[in-house]
């Protein structure tokens, strides 16, 4: 169940599935977390998922490990296999907000697969248009923390008090080993090379909408909601 549940402030009356398409970098996580708390949508990345199965030593786990640390991606059958178990989970029955999935031309062709047999559609895709080169310097100063997941950043997002969770008092913090300069160049080669051409594929099927990630937090989530709105109204 998500952490969140229970606590939105907005209520849907029928369930989204927005995508958010981006580098790493460009706030994917951040906005997700925000949707799920306004609107009870469930964040659901693959990144994490991978994380956890790699965490828990699972075969998915080990099949994506090495592949995730050289900043490549995970094959398709793994990312699909661990996705397809997540969405078949009831908290995603409210909607769920895919960060980081799909990221290749077979996984968009198999998420269309997947929702049409749950009776479900996209309802936005939401492209974050950022700077590459600013990117490095974002991922290489994030980390969160350990026990909720909130997102930080040595030079952007510090906690309000040193070295405690602004949202649940913890104070363990974690970096992901691939958050560093060298990766984030693999990792950004990744997304243009197959990727960012799922933007002209979306944009095809008339459900893209961009933003700009270069933006302020708040003034992104803003623009999110507001598509959230129309999506679901
Ligand atoms: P992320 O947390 O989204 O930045 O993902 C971290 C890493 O997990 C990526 O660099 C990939 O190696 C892997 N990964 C996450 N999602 C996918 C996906 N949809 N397809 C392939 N690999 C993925």
């Amino acid at each position: 169940m998500s952490a969140m549940e229970g606590s939105a402030t907005d209520t849907l009356t029928r369930p989204a599935v927005l995508i958010l398409l981006g580098p790493p970098g460009a706030g994917k996580g951040t906005q997700a977390r925000l949707l799920e708390a306004r609107f009870g949508l469930v964040q659901l990345s693959t990144g994490d998922l991978l994380r956890a199965a790699v965490a828990a030593g699972t075969e998915a786990g080990k099949a994506a490990q090495a592949v995730m640390e050289a900043g490549g991606l995970v094959p398709d059958s793994v990312v699909l296999e661990i996705l397809r178990d997540r969405l078949a989970q009831p908290d995603t029955r409210a909607g769920v907000i895919l960060d980081g999935f799909p990221r290749t031309a077979g996984q968009a062709e198999a998420l269309d697969a997947l929702l049409s047999a749950q009776g479900l559609g996209i309802g936005a895709v939401i492209s974050m248009e950022v700077d590459d080169a600013a990117m490095v310097a974002r991922v290489a100063g994030r980390y969160s923390c350990a026990s909720c997941g909130e997102g930080y950043h040595e030079t952007f997002k510090l906690p309000r008090q040193s070295g405690v969770c602004d949202q649940c008092g913890g104070t363990a913090f974690k970096h992901r080993a691939d958050d560093n300069a060298e990766t984030v160049q693999a990792r950004l080669s990744a997304y243009h090379a197959q990727t960012a051409p799922l933007i002209a594929y979306y944009a095809g099927r008339g459900v893209l909408q961009t933003v700009d990630g270069m933006a302020a937090i708040d003034a992104i989530a803003a623009e999110l909601g507001a598509i959230v709105q129309t999506v679901t109204a």
